[in-house]
Parts: C-alpha cells; sequence; structure tokens
C-alpha cells in the first residue's frame, strides 16, 4: 500500500521511537535521536512533511530544535507537532507560539496521535498543491512567470556572491499569431505544450530552469553558464525545435514552426541587475527576430 507521507520521529529514547513507528506503520517514518540529526534530516532531499518533536533531550532541546527549524528558509514549512511530558498550560503555549502546529502530552492517546498526524499531513499536502499550482504555467507544466522571476532574483544575488557567470535566453515562436489563425487555437496550445517540454529538455541541468514568460514566449535561466555556453544551448534549442517538425503553412521559415532566441549573459558585459540581463536577452531576440528569426542572436 502506498504510504501516506514521511514523518520524522525525533526522540532520544528509542523506546518511544519504536512505539511510533508502529503507531504510524501507514506512514513512511524517519527517526532522529537527537536535535542535531533532527535538522540533518529536515534539511535531507526528501524532507519530511511532518515532525514529532520530542521537548527533552540532551544537547539541542526541541524548542530550540524548532526554532531553528522555523528560521530556516528550507524546513519552515514542515509542521511540527511536539510530543512531550511537558504538560503545562505554560510549556504547551510556549511550543505554539514558536510556532508548532500542534502539541500532545504524553502518555499520548494512539488514535489521537493518529488522527492530528492525519489531519496535519493532509493539510501539508493541500499546501503544497496550492504552492505548485502557484508557480507552474496551467497549460506547459513548466514553472510560470512568478517562479522565473523569483528564481532569477535568486540566482542572480547567489551568482554574484560567488563572483560567478548567469545566463539568460530568451525564446519566441515564429510566426505563431499566423499558426493559430491557420490551425485554431486549440492547435496552438498543442503546440505550444510540445515547444515547452523539447525545450525543457535541453535545460537539462538540476539549476537550470526553463518557464513561460508569457503568451508564446520563453525564457531560461542559466547559472553558472557563461556567454559561449549559453550560445550552445540556443543553438540546441533552434534545433531541438525544427527537429518536432511541427507543420506550419503561415511561416516564412520553411514549412514547420520554429524559434528565435535572444541570449545575454554577465560573463561578457558588466552588468548590475537582473533586469538589465534580461532587457539585453529581450533586445537579443528581436535582433534575431529582424535577422530573419529561426535565430539566436547575443
Ligand atoms: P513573431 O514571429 O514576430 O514572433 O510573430 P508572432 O505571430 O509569433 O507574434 P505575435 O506577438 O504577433 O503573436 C503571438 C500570438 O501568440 C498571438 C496569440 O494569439 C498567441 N498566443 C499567446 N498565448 C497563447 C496561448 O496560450 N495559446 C494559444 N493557442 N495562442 C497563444
Ligand atoms: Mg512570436
Ligand atoms: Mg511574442
Amino acid at each position: 500500500m502506498q504510504k501516506k507521507g514521511r514523518v520524522l520521529i525525533v526522540d532520544d529514547e528509542k523506546i518511544n521511537c519504536s512505539v511510533l513507528i508502529s503507531l504510524l506503520e501507514d506512514y513512511s517514518t524517519i527517526i532522529a535521536l537527537n536535535g542535531e540529526q533532527a535538522i540533518q534530516r529536515a534539511l535531507s532531499d526528501q524532507p519530511p512533511d511532518l515532525i514529532l518533536l520530542d521537548v527533552i533531550m540532551p544537547g539541542l532541546d526541541g524548542y530550540e530544535v524548532c526554532r531553528l527549524l522555523k528560521k530556516n528558509e528550507g524546513t519552515k514549512q514542515i509542521p511540527i507537532i511536539f510530543i512531550t511530558v511537558k504538560a503545562t498550560e505554560a510549556e504547551e503555549a510556549k511550543g505554539l507560539n514558536l510556532g508548532a502546529v500542534d502539541y500532545i502530552s504524553k502518555p499520548f492517546s494512539p488514535p489521537i496521535v493518529l488522527a492530528r498526524v492525519s489531519n496535519h499531513i493532509e493539510l501539508k499536502h493541500q499546501r503544497d498543491l496550492l504552492e505548485h499550482l502557484n508557480i507552474t504555467d496551467a497549460l506547459t507544466g513548466i514553472a510560470n512567470r512568478r517562479r522565473f522571476d523569483v528564481s532569477l532574483e535568486h540566482e542572480w544575488k547567489r551568482v554574484i556572491r560567488m563572483k560567478g557567470c548567469i545566463s539568460l535566453i530568451m525564446i519566441d515562436i515564429d510566426f505563431f499569431k499566423q499558426f493559430n489563425d491557420i490551425y485554431g487555437h486549440a492547435a496552438g496550445d498543442d503546440c505550444l505544450q510540445k515547444v515547452a517540454q523539447a525545450l525543457d529538455k535541453v535545460c537539462a541541468r538540476d539549476i537550470d530552469l526553463l518557464a513561460r514568460y508569457g503568451g508564446e514566449e520563453f525564457v531560461a535561466v542559466l547559472p553558472g553558464t557563461d556567454i559561449e555556453g549559453a550560445m550552445t544551448v540556443a543553438n540546441t534549442m533552434k534545433d531541438c525545435i525544427i527537429a518536432l517538425a511541427i507543420p506550419h503553412e503561415g511561416t516564412s521559415i520553411g514549412d514547420c514552426i520554429s524559434i528565435s532566441l535572444g541570449v545575454a549573459s554577465n560573463s561578457n558585459k558588466d552588468i548590475e541587475a537582473p533586469q538589465i540581463l534580461l532587457k539585453q536577452a529581450d533586445e537579443a531576440l528581436y535582433k534575431a527576430k529582424r535577422n530573419g528569426r529561426n535565430q539566436f542572436s547575443d
């Protein structure tokens, strides 16, 4: 049976962990026997959907762990339930004020623990879905403009700190208005999906991001890639769209769908801000259009 979610159990007493593991048999469970381990596990590639956190532990106690997890961008969205013998009202208030979603006192009632875990995991899944929809383009399934804006800002800062380079590629489908006019809007949507998938395959590195910038325009963020690298990627993108061979009678470029691309990078020019990088990629795109389309320019 498919597990209902991932729960991180944090308790310095192995026996307490074992009891919770058998209780939570419908979930996949991970154990941490101290606060440091808890933080490590929460920051891993496969973070938990929920943390059950003991308060009294040697070293970092539960409150301190909660404080640290809530301060960290990568872990602050993971719901925490304290599960502890420290059951006074003041302790409970302290735990909730630190950002925990719930507080369970020991000895606990197994059905109540199960019900609370189930409710909070359900809420977490709904939040994850909302977050996903918020940053995803509904038609193509790739990143949307919002995610692009955040990513460009973030990657720019990171790259500047490391004195590295970053490149952008702006991409626009050629004669797409005519495509819609000839084949209809539904075929246009289908074409956008195929183009997005093909471009996404070219942005293969984990840190690369392809987003739908709007309409029939896409943009690729390539952190750590210089202008030569970005031009190679742009050339591959141009070829892979031609290789799709989507028939287009209304184009002056052969007889199928093509794209034009504009490339900009901070590796060959002094650029002070991400908005300027974007503007230059846009200008390069229009140069590629003016020069005859189905090509990239910088
Ligand atoms: P150019 O080669 O200069 O880029 O010409 P173009 O016709 O591609 O550019 P233009 O900006 O004139 O037209 C863009 C068209 O893209 C207009 C619009 O109907 C179409 N479009 C934008 N968003 C969507 C969409 O979500 N679905 C469909 N089917 N068409 C879209
Ligand atoms: Mg176009
Ligand atoms: Mg356009």
